[in-house]
Parts: C-alpha cells; sequence; structure tokens
C-alpha cells in the first residue's frame, strides 16, 4: 500500500504521501499560519470547507512572484490538474 503523489511545491517533483501536501523541504517552507490553515481543513482526510483555498495559500506561498506580476499565460498553467 504505498500511496504517494506528487509535492505539490512548483517545479518540486518529488513523490510524498497521500497525506502530505508537499515534501518536508518545501512543506517547512511554507509560512506557519498557512500550515495549520491547510491541516485544519484538512483533517485526517474528511476534507472541510476551504481546504483548497487553504492549500493553494500554502502553494501561493512557495511562489517566487505570487499573483502580482502573473500572466495570462500562466494562469491556467499545468499545475492546477494536478492539485485535484
Ligand atoms: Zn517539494
Amino acid at each position: 500500500m504505498r500511496d504517494e503523489h506528487e509535492c505539490t511545491a512548483p517545479g518540486c517533483s518529488k513523490m510524498v504521501s497521500t497525506r502530505m501536501l508537499m515534501c518536508r523541504h518545501h512543506w517547512y517552507r511554507v509560512p506557519a499560519h498557512l500550515r495549520n490553515a491547510v491541516w485544519k481543513t484538512w483533517n485526517n482526510g474528511k476534507v472541510q470547507e476551504g481546504y483548497r483555498a487553504a492549500r493553494q495559500a500554502a502553494i501561493d506561498s512557495l511562489a517566487p512572484q505570487p499573483r502580482a506580476k502573473a500572466s495570462p499565460f500562466r494562469k491556467h498553467g499545468p499545475l492546477l490538474g494536478r492539485l485535484i
């Protein structure tokens, strides 16, 4: 039983447990309050309202330029499909 998926951090392809959003390296670069928000809404797999937003905020916190300079070409990047 090896349930793994790719780390959700931009550009990282490490395989991590499905119970974790990212590899350790990236997870600990996410600000603590965002990590807490992800844990709270994740609730051991019983995903709560707000989980997607919390997860996206965590992922965005690792992006070099979050939103401000987003070009139309990056709006629907390849990552989106993977995060569902
Ligand atoms: Zn990673």
